[in-house]
């Protein structure tokens, strides 16, 4: 779960749906860190750019004070500095399931919530947005 409590729940009447593009830097991150919490859950901030419909990933900031166990990770947002590249998170779920949870989908941060799950492979990374639809994820390479 993730420590961010949302009060704007509004839904827009038509969203198209949104493709989340990952760069590979950003891919074996995410995959190192997520093993290197294993067995517990790791957490972190994504940055990144909206353009229409397509969510680029950019970077990613290790929250501070973020706290990670076998069914949760989180931050205290307080702590968090305003930052409009703050686009999201991804956590990793040591269990096997990519699907989000009710708490994760309580707690949604920014646009995109991203998840990995064990073990820990670039096609174990699920993408969704705050009603919990699913996103397609894409790689990028930079050059
Ligand atoms: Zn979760």
């Amino acid at each position: 779960m993730i420590t961010v409590v949302l009060f704007n729940r509004k839904k827009d009447p038509v969203e198209a749906k949104r493709k989340i593009v990952l760069t590979k830097e950003v891919i074996d991150s995410v995959i190192t860190y997520a093993k290197s919490w294993h067995p517990n859950e790791g957490i972190l901030i994504l940055q990144g750019k909206k353009q229409k419909n397509v969510i680029r990933i950019t970077g990613l900031i290790i929250p501070p004070f973020s706290s990670h166990g076998p069914y949760y990770s989180g931050f205290p947002v307080y702590e968090l500095p305003f930052d409009l590249s703050y686009i999201g998170t991804i956590h990793s779920h040591p269990s096997g399931s990519n699907r989000p949870s009710l708490e994760d989908l309580n707690h949604f941060f920014g646009l995109v919530s991203l998840i990995i799950c064990y073990p820990y492979d670039v096609g174990n990374i699920g993408a969704f947005d705050r009603n919990g639809i699913k996103m397609d994820v894409e790689t990028e390479d930079t050059f």
